[in-house]
């Protein structure tokens, strides 16, 4: 069995991992520059869309210069494959020369070439690794197999890392831990809820969890992994649970490293953060859309695209764990949901959050700019009792440490919120 400290401790490829931040901008600039020319002359897509910007891929030089390629929209790429089926013209390689094809949510059918595969590999291997997952470990893969590449992929991941796969998908709870139990499973990759789901069967079937099964590390994505849940899980199995944020069109973007404040950004994608509306590429610490491009993938190209997530890239400080990448933020949800207040974008599920932690439920942030100039904004929650007795002060802390925002409360009683909006504009923008 693998000690805690040794899951917490060591990279997949140290070479990448801690390389110092300005190697990591020149080794991606190498990549943005060579993708950006194989885009062009292998799709008639990106072609086009630059000629159309008037860029060539010879102006691609620093990342800077990257940030006035186009964006790639998904619901573009659904249409032009509704319009030219099966693959829209957007295929860069041969038909013959594809391994395997997916059908994303949009749909989109998506192509990889086997050429793709070790650098996927190594990027699920780095996810893992980083998660505290290692060679020896018996891995429940949780997510589904049927068409969408997050289960074979997780799968293929695990063996790349010396471990051992038990392919699952979702459902047959009972069959999934009569198997943790026979094979003392130590490793789990799914959904936080799935987990959730199987430690309370467990348990309705008399089995302890945390004697009985032996799950040690957790790989969790697709669901939001709220502090509250993770400790819920850890205390559960007595584990160690992280998470990852990948996308079934692009892979794994962000992984948590032992420390879990923050996802590393994968050094072998470009993943930019950009204001919702301007589409202008953000500083880090600045919360926006998550863009990214990668470079290794060479059937179906995807250059700047649009994640539709909402997240912010963490300061700048070099991580304890020894990884030199970026980290990005929990993810906060879908961009279409954010708004711009007071110069921050704010998110319900910003204050959701920490409103849960507190019992309170039902609320709604109202906007609005009563001289035309500046923002107000009211928090108005629901709440039965004397909100004297609710520690109003570490709240708002909690709220604006979240919020960047000097959040302003206001306590109605059940009922009073109209609609299920959690926030609503009523600014007038001429
Ligand atoms: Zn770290």
């Amino acid at each position: 069995m693998v000690s805690r400290e040794e899951r917490m401790k060591g990279f997949y490829d140290e070479k990448h991992e801690t390389m110092p931040r300005k190697e990591q901008k020149e080794f991606q600039e190498k990549l943005i520059r060579e993708f950006c020319e194989y885009a062009y002359n292998n799709t008639k897509y990106y072609h086009d869309k630059f000629d159309v910007a008037g860029i060539k891929p010879i102006d691609i030089k620093t990342l800077e210069d990257f940030h006035n390629v186009p964006l790639t929209q998904k619901s573009e790429l659904v249409e032009i494959q509704k319009n030219n089926p099966p693959f829209g013209g957007l295929l860069a390689i041969p038909l013959n020369d594809i391994n395997v094809v997916f059908r994303s949510p949009g749909p989109l059918l998506e192509g990889f070439s086997i050429k793709a595969a070790t650098s996927i590999g190594n990027s699920l291997c780095k996810a893992l690794y980083s998660n505290g997952f290692r060679k020896g470990d018996i891995v429940n893969v949780t997510f589904s197999f049927a068409g969408v590449p997050a289960g074979l992929g997780f799968t293929q991941g695990v063996n790349l890392l010396g471990a051992i796969s038990i392919p699952m998908g979702t459902g047959k709870t009972d069959i999934q831990i009569e198997l943790m139990k026979q094979l003392n499973v130590t490793g789990f990759i799914g959904t936080p809820s799935f987990l959730g789901k199987l430690g309370k069967k467990a348990t309705k079937k008399g089995v302890k969890t945390r004697e009985e099964l032996s799950i040690d590390v957790g790989c969790f994505t697709a669901e939001p992994l709220p502090e509250s849940l993770r400790k819920n899980l850890e205390d559960t199995f007595d584990m160690m649970a992280r998470q990852v944020y990948g996308i079934a069109d692009l892979g794994i973007i962000g992984r948590e490293c032992g420390l879990a404040q923050g996802m590393h950004l994968e050094e072998s994608m470009v993943t930019e953060i950009v204001d919702p509306n301007t589409k202008e590429t953000l500083p880090p610490g600045e919360r926006g859309e998550v863009i990214v491009t990668v470079p290794y993938r060479r059937a179906i190209p995807f250059i700047r695209f649009c994640t539709g997530d909402a997240s912010r890239v963490m300061d700048e400080a070099i991580c304890g764990c020894g990884r030199t990448s970026p980290k990005l933020e929990r993810w906060l949800g879908r961009v279409n949901q954010i708004i711009k207040v007071k110069g921050q974008f704010l998110h319900p599920k910003q204050v959701k959050n920490v409103l849960k932690k507190h019992g309170l439920k039902k609320f709604q942030v109202v906007v609005t700019r009563p001289d035309n100039i500046s923002d107000v904004f009211v928090i108005k929650v629901e709440y039965e009792g004397d909100p004297s007795s609710l520690p109003i002060d570490d709240i708002n802390k909690e709220l604006a440490d979240a919020i960047i925002l000097k959040p302003n409360i206001e306590f109605v009683k059940p009922g009073e919120i109209k609609g299920k909006e959690e926030i609503v504009d009523l600014r007038k923008f001429d």
